[in-house]
């Protein structure tokens, strides 16, 4: 036999890697950035390439005794306290559904997912303000993830029944719907059974459409749910 190394660390990433024994010779994978590396004694191969690991920020919500992991790649600044940054112009773009600027964010979304190594069923977008409508971005990037991961497409599964006042174009916080409100206003359709869960949206404001969310989807039987959203809304 030959020598194996006893410590390994990532030619992509610098971190230490975790080796496991395999019919073929010891597999070491990056805990960060997920690459593996086969050895055997004819040398190394590369089998798994390193992640592109966007930059995002991670929190946990607890919803009813739930912990929902939620991950956003960015703040949000509104326009109104300013010229918009860079990140948050895109994020209007994806709104509009600009296909360069979604399939961009798709992939990132994708990363993400691969990267805190989650296993959704199925992708939900949140529905928009006005009833029974999705967004454009919402619709593209859920067929993007849906396709890329193998995944169930679970556009329409949260419908928003009765219009509500949107929260970006609100003037105050007494403007903005609250969660009661969308408790109300929004039902879930589909057959969520057991399923773990992607809930998505591009912004998170009051989070109370994403909490309204997060509870139907419990109640209508989902066995896991995690919040992925595209920006926070931070302060400017
Ligand atoms: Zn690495």
């Amino acid at each position: 036999m030959a020598e194996f190394p006893e410590r390994k660390f990532c030619d992509n990433c610098g971190n230490l890697m975790i080796p496991k024994q395999t019919p073929e010779g010891i597999v070491f994978k990056c805990r960060y950035c997920k690459m593996e590396v086969l050895v055997t004694e004819d040398g190394e191969r590369v089998i798994k390439p390193p992640l592109k690991v966007p930059n995002h920020h991670s929190e946990t919500l607890w919803v009813n005794g739930h912990s929902v992991p939620f991950y956003y790649l960015g703040y949000y600044i509104p326009k109104r306290r300013g010229y918009p940054d860079e990140f948050s112009q895109q994020v209007l773009e994806f709104k509009q559904g600009y296909p360069f600027i979604v399939s961009r964010f798709a992939e990132e979304v994708v990363n993400l997912i691969r990267f805190r190594e989650l296993e959704p069923d199925i992708i939900v977008p949140i529905p928009r303000s006005s009833a029974g409508k999705i967004g454009l971005g919402h619709r593209q990037l859920a067929e993007y993830i849906s396709r890329t991961l193998g995944i169930r497409n679970g556009t329409g599964v949260l419908v928003r029944k009765i219009s509500v006042p949107s929260a970006h174009l609100a003037r105050s916080l007494e403007e903005r719907p609250n969660e009661a409100l969308h408790n109300f206003s929004i039902s879930c359709t589909g057959d969520i059974q057991d399923l773990r869960v992607l809930l998505f949206d591009d912004i998170l404001t009051t989070g109370a459409t994403a909490m309204a969310c997060i509870k139907k989807l419990f109640r209508c039987g989902a066995s896991e749910v995690y919040l992925i959203t595209l920006a926070k809304t931070g302060m400017g």
